[in-house]
């Protein structure tokens, strides 16, 4: 039996959607036999043990610790884990906390490692991950010879969380002593420029630099209202501040996880912008470049002036 072990990220008393999805991720890598152990680290670390109890947990481990991360910590309490349970592979999310530590926990143990993995998969009995290398312009794949564990930091809105619905063992960890090397002095809560969830839109209309001129947005707003559609954008949009960041689709930006229906006006269907919405269903592109990147992902492809297509659309809604 070998153990997948899941560090699950908590902020403030709130557990952050990708500690599930981090299950999700370890649901589809667990292979016959294996157990699936999730540990969280918090100040009251039993109050999560309803919402990590998803199918396919087989153990919750508590860690009580400080309200606010500190790197040297869980660098210390997840290698103490590691040490004691021995997993084949730990996976954290790729994320501002996991940046402080985890690449110094491969090294020490040592594990094969990879960050911002957006695809792991055993390919003959071997781990593969995938992850964007040159700028994000091509997939990396990663095998990890000759290491006998591996640390997999996994994106977010990638993996799909489970069914909430298991009964896993409880247990603790009792975190080390450790003189941490920096102290949290305040936290500071981003304001949120645009209220948007990209990920959780079913319906995007998304804008590119077709638009031309920012003139142009309000009425792509219009539009989007109008066919009850969540307005997003490509990243030169965000880049002038035509749009809020929080509506970029990308590899940079937001991946249209939930998204059913993707229609995208003036844009071309760059690598980085098809990382973030090719997986949707029906993708509908307007675009007047008929050899557009964006229609080799399309279901339906009109080559034509996007201000046209707007047009027909406000005519028929
Ligand atoms: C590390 C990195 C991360 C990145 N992350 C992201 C990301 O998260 N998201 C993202 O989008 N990009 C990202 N990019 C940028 C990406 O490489 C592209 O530059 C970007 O996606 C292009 O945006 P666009 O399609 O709007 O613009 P363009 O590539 O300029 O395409 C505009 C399109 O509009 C069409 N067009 C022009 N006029 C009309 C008209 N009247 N009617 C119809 N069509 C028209 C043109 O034919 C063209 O295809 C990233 C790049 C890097 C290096």
């Amino acid at each position: 039996m070998s153990i997948i072990l899941v560090i699950a990220e908590q902020r403030r008393g709130e557990l952050r959607p990708v500690s599930l999805e981090l299950l999700g991720a370890a649901q589809t890598l667990r292979r016959e036999g294996d157990e699936v152990v999730v540990a969280i680290i918090a100040q009251e670390p039993q109050r999560f043990n309803k919402l990590l109890s998803v199918a396919g947990v087989d153990e919750i481990i508590n860690v009580v610790g400080a309200m606010e991360f500190a790197p040297d910590s869980f660098e210390s309490v997840v290698s103490g884990i590691i040490s004691e349970r021995k997993p084949e592979l730990v996976l954290v999310a790729h994320s501002v906390d996991s940046f402080g530590y985890v690449a110094a926990l491969a090294v020490h143990h040592p594990m094969g490692f990879a960050s911002d993995v957006f695809k792991a998969e055993y390919v003959a009995g071997k781990l593969v991950a995938t992850r964007g290398g040159y700028g994000q312009k091509v997939c990396v794949e990663l095998d990890f010879p000759n290491r006998k564990s591996v640390l997999l930091a996994i994106r977010a809105n990638v993996f799909k969380a489970p069914d909430p619905s298991s009964t896993p063992r409880l247990s603790i960890f009792a975190m080390p002593a450790v003189q941490n090397r920096s102290t949290a002095r305040e936290f500071i809560e981003l304001s949120a420029a645009d209220d948007v969830d990209m990920t959780s839109a079913e319906f995007i209309l998304t804008v590119g630099r077709g638009i031309g001129e920012e003139a142009r947005v309000p009425e792509f707003r219009k539009l989007a209202d109008l066919v009850g559609a969540t307005l997003g954008c490509s990243r030169p949009i965000a880049d002038a501040g035509w749009l809020p960041k929080s509506r970029q689709v990308g590899q940079s930006g937001k991946t249209a996880s939930a998204c059913k229906l993707y229609l995208a006006m003036g844009v071309s269907g760059a690598i980085q912008h098809l990382a973030g919405m090719k997986h949707v269903s029906t993708i509908v592109a307007v675009n007047t470049d008929a050899e557009a990147s964006i229609f080799s992902v399309a279901k339906y492809g009109i080559v034509g002036d996007l201000f046209e297509i707007a047009e027909e659309l406000r005519r028929h809604f």
